[in-house]
């Protein structure tokens, strides 16, 4: 067995509610040392929060998912809001997110000015309170960029775009201009995803970080299906192989990296 960190899930969500312990206890079983339990609107950072507090060796992190903009027309200061989490919960918290753009359910002028309001509001969170900053890009590399450069000064220390699905030049850009990591989950291990695949075997092993984005993204052997932590065994594995290194010792690396990047006492 070797030990797994996953640093992006939703175990909060309605679909677990039936059965939560048990896959805890199944991740448990097969490695998972840690988890971080993702929001993405008020509501269900809070739930993020609980499931955090109600399970050992969990973490959570608190933002406004990019799709989930549009309540921000009605409360424009959605910091605040966070920020009451992050006073009351300082040290359950450990990142901020998840943040950033997504063009691919929704692309209209408000939309975009809905996003980059809200990134902006999440980087000034995380700089404040010296988290980790969780972020999410989909068909929107290009702004990303843009934004991430145009923004240099305010950005947190330490951010991870997760579910990373960009080719290496991205991230080049990511790692090495930013100085931030890149969340690596079941896509990896996706027949058509040779370009993740080859980014990951070129980018430094440090910048990688684990992560399931369940209950969505299954990896291959489980494609379909509700994901879990307990599957990660399989993209560590796959990691470890492009990496080609043993696989313990691409485990443990991944999970200090994680500990490392989220600042997690454990
Ligand atoms: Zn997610």
């Amino acid at each position: 067995m070797i030990p797994l960190f996953d640093t992006h899930t939703h175990d909060s969500f309605d679909v677990f509610d039936a059965d939560r312990t048990e896959m805890m206890a199944r991740g448990k079983e097969k490695g998972v040392i840690g988890k971080i339990q993702i929001g993405c609107d008020i509501s269900s950072s809070k739930n993020a929060i609980n499931v955090a507090m109600e399970y050992e060796n969990m973490w959570a992190s608190v933002g406004i998912h990019p799709c989930s903009v549009l309540s921000l027309k009605e409360f424009p200061k959605i910091e605040d809001e966070l920020e009451e989490l992050l006073k009351k919960y300082p040290q359950k918290i450990v990142a901020i997110g998840e943040t950033g753009f997504d063009f691919f359910h929704e692309d209209t002028p408000e939309i975009r000015f809905l996003q980059e309001n809200s990134l902006l509001q999440h980087c000034h969170l995380a700089t404040k309170y010296k988290k980790t900053l969780v972020i999410h890009t989909r068909n929107a590399t290009e702004e990303s960029i843009l934004f991430f450069r145009l923004h240099r000064e305010k950005l947190p220390k330490r951010g991870v775009f997760h579910c990373f699905g960009e080719d290496l030049v991205f991230a080049n850009f990511a790692t090495q201009e930013l100085g931030y990591a890149l969340g690596i989950g079941g896509t990896l291990t996706y027949k058509k995803n040779e370009h993740i695949r080859d980014a990951v075997q070129k980018t430094p092993l440090e910048f990688l970080v684990t992560e399931t984005d369940a209950p969505y993204l299954a990896p291959q052997s489980y494609r379909g299906k509700r994901n879990e932590s307990s599957y990660m065994t399989e993209v560590v594995e796959l990691i470890a192989d492009l990496k080609n290194i043993p696989v313990e010792k691409c485990a443990e690396q991944l999970v200090q990296n994680a500990k490392n990047i989220f600042q997690i006492p454990l």
